[in-house]
């Protein structure tokens, strides 16, 4: 797994990942617990590392922290829509939430300047809090890495226990720089814990960035922070942080993975309404070459890009989407008329979106200091 690049991970692949790298399975018990959770309800959540933590956390009613970022690079799209919500998501339940502007990333790995991501980040941010992220400062920490000493501290820290055979062991060969990147956000994950005390932390992330929670888990074993206890100084250790996983969307046009480098297998948020709408009828669809087929053999919603966005994201209601997967089978669904409803409940929520953003962007330049 490339955390930098746009390979794909098809569905028969998660298994294997999930026995090859160690990650568990989201048990009953937690889905059970966790029902509010769109993304763990529909299985688009399939594993995890430490989550019991939070759950112990929760159960003693002791703090915990939820940790994700982006990367400002560009408009917020679908692909970043999944992990912005899951950061809602656990902040609902009681997690302080943790949000980290990736500009040292978006620098090393697209070369935008810190001034330039300054502007994407103000927009990201108020995408972010239109979500429902609550950016009060019991609830929320929000920080820009080029910004945060913390960050760059722990990344000057962990540098010597790191040699390049192990990074390359698990990037691959790259840029001196995405080593470093990678560095910093092992900063940004153990921020939490330098910052407020020792506790454990979930970082919700897409199955391609696990290489990042491996590194940091690895390396915040042998982390740790000096306190004085009773005059002497001690060393305290931290929590491994922990993990959920979701599925990657593939693209809409049956490309490999929702990519920058091709429009249209993604849309932003920022986009034109008619430009989303040729892009949603552009999508790939599980369906037949012709009405009679679909009729008579019915579709594969399993591989439908209209399905899955509506999974993801704009089908609140889920019988209905279970009703539409079984009306599809069947053969009494066509792709016309689903893609016409996929339309309007996807313009409609971002109609919606928009309208709640433009209230906050003045709020996000404030909080990152972006005049
Ligand atoms: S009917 Fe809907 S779910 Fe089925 S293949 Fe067509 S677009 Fe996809």
């Amino acid at each position: 797994m490339d955390p930098w690049s746009s390979s794909n991970i098809l569905d028969e692949d998660y298994e294997r990942l999930i026995n090859e790298f160690g990650i568990e399975r989201i048990s009953d018990i937690m889905r059970q617990k966790l029902l509010k959770n769109r993304f763990i309800r529909r299985k688009i959540i399939f594993g995890h590392r430490s989550l019991e933590d939070i759950f112990k956390a929760v159960e003693k009613k002791e703090p915990w922290a939820v940790m994700s970022g982006i990367k400002p690079s560009g408009p917020f799209h679908l692909g970043t829509l999944t992990t912005a919500l899951e950061i809602v998501e656990f902040q609902k339940l009681g997690g302080k939430a943790y949000y980290c502007i990736a500009d040292i990333e978006s620098w090393e790995d697209n070369g935008i300047p810190y001034e330039e991501a300054g502007e994407t980040s103000v927009d990201n941010l108020a995408d972010i809090l239109a979500l429902g992220l609550d950016p009060s400062p019991k609830k929320a920490y929000i920080w820009r890495q080029s910004k945060e000493d913390i960050v760059k501290d722990v990344c000057f820290k962990v540098g010597r226990l790191l040699t390049l055979n192990m990074v390359n062991a698990i990037y691959g060969e790259k840029p001196f720089g995405l080593y470093l990147a990678a560095l910093i956000q092992v900063g940004d994950i153990i921020l939490p814990q330098v910052l407020d005390g020792v506790q454990p932390t979930v970082v919700p992330v897409g199955i391609d960035q696990d290489p990042h929670i491996r590194l940091t888990r690895d390396l915040t074993r042998r982390y740790y922070k000096e306190i004085k206890k009773n005059g002497k100084i001690i060393q305290q250790e931290f929590f491994l942080p922990g993990a959920t996983y979701h599925k990657l969307l593939p693209g809409l046009d049956g490309s490999d993975k929702m990519s920058k480098r091709n429009p249209n297998s993604y849309f932003t948020f920022n986009e034109s309404f008619e430009s989303i709408e040729k892009k949603i009828k552009g999508a790939v669809t599980g369906g037949r070459r012709n009405k009679k087929e679909q009729q008579e053999l019915g579709g594969e919603p399993q591989k439908c890009m209209i399905y899955k966005i509506l999974m993801y994201h704009f089908e609140d209601d889920d019988d209905k989407l279970a009703e539409d997967f079984e009306k599809c089978v069947k053969g009494e669904l066509l792709c016309g008329e689903h893609k016409r409803d996929c339309i309007e409940k996807v313009l409609k929520y971002i109609k919606e979106h928009r309208k709640k953003k433009e209230k906050l962007i003045d709020k996000a330049r404030e909080i990152l200091k972006v005049e």
